[in-house]
């Protein structure tokens, strides 16, 4: 028998969303008369914009034409859509990104969790805690982490808490770290960043010679004008951030899968002899190595999305999620519960009443109200105390969830 990987066995026994759906499948199963309410995993619920379904059976039949069949792609998606993210996602709001700097996948998942792979097992890597977990995961099976202690935390890892008592905005580092992830807006607190928090970033990682990797899966649901949506409209980023865009949360691909990463041709890494190394040349041949792009249908769909009809369904789509954030926020603040987020960001944040720890916060919720949520402390360990509801459920059960919560949870 081969020997297996056994960075494996430091992760913990499931990941978080399928121990969620484990528990509510078992509870479902012990009391099949409860209609239970799904506000647990993120995932959305709204059909995909028309525009987008148009372009999905216009590939279908470029698909089925000689003259206009597609087989392999360019590893890092077709132009049209990397020169369509570059004008409208970046070029419209001033900031400079050049086609050969993106990268289009198959999901925000995948990026997240494969940059780890160009940087040393040596290197330090920061995350915030909570945070979305496949960063700390992919880190601890590439072996940069060692085993977890008894409240989750990895020795190898520097955690940067984020908590009601700082705003949920992170302290910088103390020691030296090579690769900080960040998440803004944040999944799970739902926190954003000010312009001059990411100032503060920037300037440290230039500094120290680390590199960040930017997380802006959920960039379309910033409202506030000072906010701001890339990493790169602060001076400097392009040399030490590398960001993440996804089509999930916007554009309600999460089952379509895309995605891009964008690595400036200024960010560089070195090797153990001190030479610089582009990181984009290192992607892009990771890449080249690991991909054949995604599906010609789905880049075609995505690239609707950046029409003018596309771009106002995507705006009705986030729109109508974040009207049931406010629901949930002004509802479980009725409820006389501490809630933060849901107002840049699809996810409302919440701490469990006195002595409650996470999990037992997610049982006694399923019990009494029959709604599945998220425990905090599943992001992380300074996450515990707190609970998570997403705002992408259908209307009508969020309304039903909050109304459970506020009538059955208080007694
Ligand atoms: N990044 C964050 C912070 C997320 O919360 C998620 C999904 O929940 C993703 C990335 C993954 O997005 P995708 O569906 O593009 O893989």
């Amino acid at each position: 028998m081969p020997r297996i990987n056994e960075h494996y066995r430091n992760l913990r026994a499931a990941y978080l969303f399928a121990e969620i759906r484990r528990r509510a499948d078992a509870f479902a199963a012990a009391h099949p008369e409860a209609r239970l309410v799904d506000l647990g995993v993120g995932d959305v619920t709204r059909p995909l914009p028309a525009s987008v379904v148009r372009a999905i059976h216009e590939a279908a039949d470029d698909l089925a034409r000689p003259e206009t069949f597609k087989g392999y792609g360019p590893y890092a998606g077709y132009e049209w859509l990397r020169a369509a993210i570059a004008a409208h996602d970046f070029g419209a709001r001033g900031v400079r990104v050049g086609v050969d700097e993106i990268f289009v996948s198959d999901g925000g998942k995948s990026d997240s969790a494969n940059l780890q792979e160009i940087f040393a097992t040596d290197c330090v890597v920061a995350v915030m805690d909570p945070v979305y977990p496949v960063y700390a995961d992919t880190n601890v099976v590439a072996g940069r982490t060692g085993a977890a202690d008894a409240s989750g935390r990895y020795a190898g890892m520097v955690y940067l808490p984020c908590t009601a008592e700082n705003g949920f905005q992170p302290a910088l580092p103390d020691g030296r770290v090579d690769l900080i992830y960040l998440c803004y807006p944040n999944n799970p607190t739902g926190a954003v960043a000010t312009r001059d928090a990411l100032a503060r970033w920037v300037d440290y990682a230039r500094a120290h010679e680390a590199v960040i990797f930017y997380d802006a899966a959920y960039e379309a649901y910033i409202v506030d004008d000072d906010v701001p949506r890339s990493i790169y409209e602060i001076p400097g980023a392009r040399e030490v951030a590398i960001e993440s865009r996804s089509f999930s949360k916007s554009a309600g691909f999460t089952g379509m899968r895309l995605a891009c990463t964008v690595v400036p041709k200024e960010a560089h890494g070195r090797t153990a002899a001190g030479e610089t190394v582009s990181l984009n040349a290192l992607w892009t041949r990771r890449i080249g190595m690991k991909s054949n792009g995604p599906p010609y249908v789905i880049q075609k769909a995505a690239a609707a999305v950046y029409t003018a009809e596309g771009h106002k369904e995507v705006r009705a789509l986030v729109d109508f999620y974040m009207s049931n954030a406010r629901i949930i926020r002004d509802g479980l603040a009725a409820a006389g519960l501490e809630v933060y987020g849901g107002r840049n960001a699809p996810y409302v944040w919440f701490r469990t009443p006195r002595g409650v720890s996470s999990w037992d916060f997610f049982d006694r919720m399923l019990a009494t109200a029959g709604v599945v949520g998220a425990p905090g402390s599943g992001f992380g360990p300074a996450g515990e105390g707190y609970f998570r509801l997403t705002a992408f459920g259908s209307r009508e059960h969020t309304e039903e969830a909050v109304d459970r919560i506020r009538t059955r949870l208080r007694a």
